[in-house]
C-alpha cells in the first residue's frame, strides 16, 4: 500500500533524506523511529503527498489518511462535522456516528473542539481518519503530546482499531516501547536512510540487548 525507493529531499542545500527505500504491505504496521531531526516527519509528509519537492520514486494507495501530532480539528465546526468533513455519501451521518462510537466519543458529536481534552481531540482526529476506511494510515507522533495514561489508552485503542479494520499504518514515534507494542516492523531513519529494519515477532521475544535492538538504541 506504500512503496518508496531512492527518496531524496534537501532543504536549502542540506540533505535530509538521502535515498530512502521502504515498503508497507497491506495490513502491516510499520513504526518509523529516529533521532529528532532525522527526517521522519519529512518522509511522512512526502508519502502523504504534502511535499512537491522530493525526488525519487514513491507511491501510496489513494486510500490513505493522515493523523498529525496535533489534532488539526477545525475549531468552528462541531466534532461530528469535523469527522464528516469531505465525506459525501448519503449515509455520512451514520458513518460519523459509528466512527465516533469506535473511538469512545459517541456522545460528543455536538461538542466543539475547544470543549475536548487533548486525548479526546486526538480520538476525533482518528475518527476523522477511520470514516474514510483507509487502507493506509500515516501517523506522525499521534500520541506524543498526551500524558502517560492517555498515551496508554490511545495505544490500546489503536491496537483494537487496527485489529478490527486491518488498515496498514506507518507510525512515526519517538517511543520504542510503543513501536514494539504496535508495529510489525521497526525502521530507524539515520543519516538520511533507513539504517535499521527490525521485525517484531511476539512469538519469538527478542531480548532488548540483542543485536537488532542494540543497533536501534545507538541510533536514537
Ligand atoms: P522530530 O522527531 O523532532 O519531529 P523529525 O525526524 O520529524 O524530527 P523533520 O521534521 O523531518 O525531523 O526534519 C528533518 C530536518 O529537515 C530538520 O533538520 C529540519 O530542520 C529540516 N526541515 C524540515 N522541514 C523543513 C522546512 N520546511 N524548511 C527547512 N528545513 C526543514
Ligand atoms: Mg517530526
Amino acid at each position: 500500500v506504500a512503496q518508496a525507493s531512492g527518496v531524496r529531499r534537501s532543504f536549502a542545500g542540506t540533505v535530509v533524506l538521502d535515498g530512502v527505500d521502504l515498503t508497507v504491505e497491506r495490513g502491516q504496521v510499520i513504526a518509523l523511529l529516529g533521532a529528532s531531526g532525522s527526517g521522519k516527519s519529512t518522509l511522512l509528509r512526502i508519502l502523504a503527498g504534502l511535499d512537491d519537492e522530493a525526488t525519487g520514486e514513491f507511491t501510496t494507495t489513494s486510500s490513505q489518511a493522515v493523523v498529525f501530532q496535533e489534532h488539526r480539528l477545525l475549531p468552528w465546526k462541531r466534532v461530528a462535522d469535523n469527522v464528516a468533513l469531505g465525506v459525501r455519501s448519503p449515509d455520512a451521518g451514520e458513518r460519523t456516528a459509528r466512527a465516533l462510537a469506535e473511538v469512545g466519543l459517541a456522545d460528543r458529536g455536538r461538542a466543539w473542539p475547544a470543549e475536548l481534552s487533548g486525548g479526546q481531540s486526538q480520538r476525533v482526529a482518528i475518527a476523522r481518519a477511520l470514516i474514510r476506511e483507509p487502507e493506509l494510515l500515516l501517523l506522525d507522533e499521534p500520541f506524543g503530546a498526551l500524558d502517560a495514561l492517555n498515551r496508554l489508552k490511545m495505544q490500546a485503542l489503536f491496537g483494537r482499531l487496527q485489529a478490527a479494520h486491518g488498515f496498514a499504518a506507518l507510525l512515526v514515534t519517538h517511543d520504542v516501547e510503543e513501536a514494539i507494542l504496535l508495529a510489525d516492523r521497526l525502521l530507524v531513519l539515520d543519516g538520511g536512510r533507513i539504517a535499521e529494519s527490525i521485525d517484531v515477532d511476539l512469538d519469538r521475544p527478542r531480548a532488548v540487548d540483542s543485536p537488532g535492538f542494540g543497533a536501534l538504541r545507538r541510533r536514537l
